[in-house]
């Protein structure tokens, strides 16, 4: 599967993202459930307070991805402690996307359910 990953803008400075381009190559933790996915896109939120995030998403579509992956950082504050509290509206808001391609919301460190 093709995915593309949005990520916290605030975290670029302290991570550059290898573990979800490891994990996403290997199919594991959260990606377990769709196995091996190629990236076709890391791009962050555009910064707070995300306005960007769900417009980027959709680029991604538009450029072959099958599912939009919000990364971990995002959901879960980490490594900042600052979790995300414009996630869940992204979230939202991306799944009533038009896009036919977008099929699962999920974070790719942690094992999650496709949302
Ligand atoms: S906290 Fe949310 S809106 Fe702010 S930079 Fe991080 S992901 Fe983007």
């Amino acid at each position: 599967m093709k995915v593309g990953i949005i990520r916290c803008q605030m975290t670029e400075d302290m991570c550059p993202g290898s573990t979800d381009f490891k994990v996403a190559r290997e199919g594991s933790l959260a990606f377990e459930q769709i196995g091996p996915a190629e990236i076709v896109g890391f791009l962050s939120c555009g910064g707070c307070p995300g306005k960007k995030a769900v417009m980027r998403a959709r680029m991604m579509v538009d450029h072959g991805a099958e599912a939009v992956v919000f990364t971990s950082c995002m959901k879960n504050g980490t490594p900042i402690g600052y979790p995300c509290r414009i996630l869940p509206q992204s979230k939202t808001l991306l799944k009533k996307s038009p896009a036919p391609k977008q099929q699962s919301l999920i974070g790719p460190t942690k094992r999650h359910d496709l949302r």
